[in-house]
């Protein structure tokens, strides 16, 4: 039964009497109905303030792999809380961490720890122009790699003021920023080499890096095509441009070692956050130790008060002791729930005669809505920004808010996140709310 949203409605009141907007981040503005308040969340359950259950699969935008409040993590987290929260200085906790994070992840010759993926992308470009003492940057467009100054283009821009899709303009996201040329940052179309190529041959020399996200999961979940990320590594290493992987949401989600270590490409630099610590708040800037030096000697600046602050640090750790449990068995269970939801919606797009997209993978996922009179081909129907752009996302915000009664949270923009605390009988009720949600609003 569901208990209305009348707690809910009056804290979003009184809210937005002293945080700006209601909120503590633009996109949480943007949650549906509205921006709702939670007090509980437990596996792969969360309860609101009015006492209302849902099933989530927005699992904090993408953290929680383990799942709400897993035991080892936060008895690891606990324990270290009472021996310090903060020392401002070294602790073998994060060598360990370090240690791991080389061990498992392809390109991580050397690491540096700090809290959000944001902060860490930022260190990233800057290692990657000091290096190679070039001043532009590529970026895919539809991509999403931080809401900082440098790097934040592009991420939905108007199609009707974003150029053609093979010439994209570098557009702003927000006032404030330096716009087109001043910001260094070239934007180009996802999923397509020749373009990429051109460019670079243009450009010989100018290129500090691309920087990319190996399964673009913020736009849809799009997959990379045969070759691309594989072509993308060679043009790099001709061009000797620094090829920054940024796996925020794809590390410790698509395996253990991330995109680089389930497609077996190697970046130069990558960023890690999110499902590292499963909630706790720690990123990571990793790379080849011919980048990741010049940031060992000193000679390119990184810092940070909270950087590798004990308990979150302690938070990782415990969360890649579960990840490697039993043989990887998250990522089976994870995987397991997410791909009978996919083969679930699917079969429900048949039985209601509906032309649903469902694309990506198991543990991470998309689901859309084509606009009236898109046609659809068999397989993959999203493979960039543009090709998103068919989706009707009016409609699938209405079908967010109506599952959302039904107690299914899933996030606006179509991506599902799943978890290794997703159940069977979670994937049941799932299918059997979203039937109603298509059934009351498509
Ligand atoms: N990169 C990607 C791919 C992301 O999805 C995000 C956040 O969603 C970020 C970077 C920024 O990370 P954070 O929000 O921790 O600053």
């Amino acid at each position: 039964m569901h208990h209305g949203y009348a707690k809910s409605i009056a804290s979003l009141e009184r809210a937005k009497r002293s945080l700006a907007g209601g909120v503590s981040s633009n996109v949480r503005a943007g949650d549906k109905p509205f921006p709702l308040y939670f007090e509980r969340g437990m596996g792969s359950k969360l309860w609101d303030v009015d006492g209302n259950e849902y099933i989530d699969f927005v699992l904090g935008r993408g953290p929680l792999f383990l799942g709400h409040t897993h035991a080892g993590v936060i008895e690891a987290t606990c324990k270290q809380l009472q021996m310090g929260q903060i020392y401002a200085a070294q602790h073998e906790l994060e060598i360990e961490l370090a240690e791991r994070v080389c061990r498992i992840v392809p390109c991580a010759d050397l690491v540096r720890f700090g809290i959000s993926g944001s902060e860490a992308v930022h260190g990233a470009l800057r290692l990657a122009r000091a290096a190679t003492g070039r001043k532009t940057v590529i970026k895919f467009e539809g991509q999403y790699h931080g809401w900082l100054d440098n790097i934040l283009y592009s991420l939905g821009p108007d199609p009707t003021r974003a150029g053609e899709w093979d010439h994209p303009r570098t557009l702003a996201e927000s006032p404030g920023q330096f716009d087109g040329e001043e910001s260094h940052v070239v934007v180009l179309p996802w999923n397509h080499l020749p373009t990429l190529e051109q460019y670079l041959d243009q450009h010989r020399g100018e290129i500090a890096a691309v920087i990319t996200e190996p399964v673009m999961c913020n736009t849809a979940v799009i997959p990379p095509l045969p070759g691309f990320l594989e072509g993308m590594r060679e043009l790099c290493t001709k061009h000797d441009v620094v090829l920054i992987f940024d796996e925020v949401i794809t590390g410790f989600r698509l395996s253990l070692a991330g995109a680089q270590g389930r497609f077996g490409i190697k970046p130069d630099l990558t960023i890690f956050g999110k499902a590292i610590a499963n909630g706790m708040p720690i990123s990571c800037l990793a790379g080849i130790e011919k980048y990741m030096r010049l940031i060992a000697a000193g000679k390119v600046g990184h810092g940070g008060t909270y950087n590798s602050i004990p308990p979150a640090v302690a938070g990782a750790i415990a969360t890649l002791d579960a990840l490697e449990q039993d043989e990887h068995a998250a990522y089976a269970a994870a995987d397991r729930a997410g791909l009978a939801l996919v083969d679930g919606l699917r079969g429900l797009a048949k039985k209601l005669n509906l032309p649903l997209v469902v694309q990506g993978y198991g543990v991470i996922f998309y689901l859309g809505f084509p606009k009236q009179g898109v046609a659809l081909h068999e397989g993959q129907a999203i493979t960039d920004y543009r090709t998103s752009l068919t989706m009707d996302q009016d409609l699938y915000s209405a079908f967010v808010s109506d599952i959302v009664g039904r107690g299914v949270r899933i996030i606006p923009r179509g991506n599902w996140f799943l978890s290794s605390a997703h159940t069977d009988d979670d994937v049941a009720a799932t299918l059997e709310a979203a039937e109603a949600a298509l059934i009351e609003v498509v």
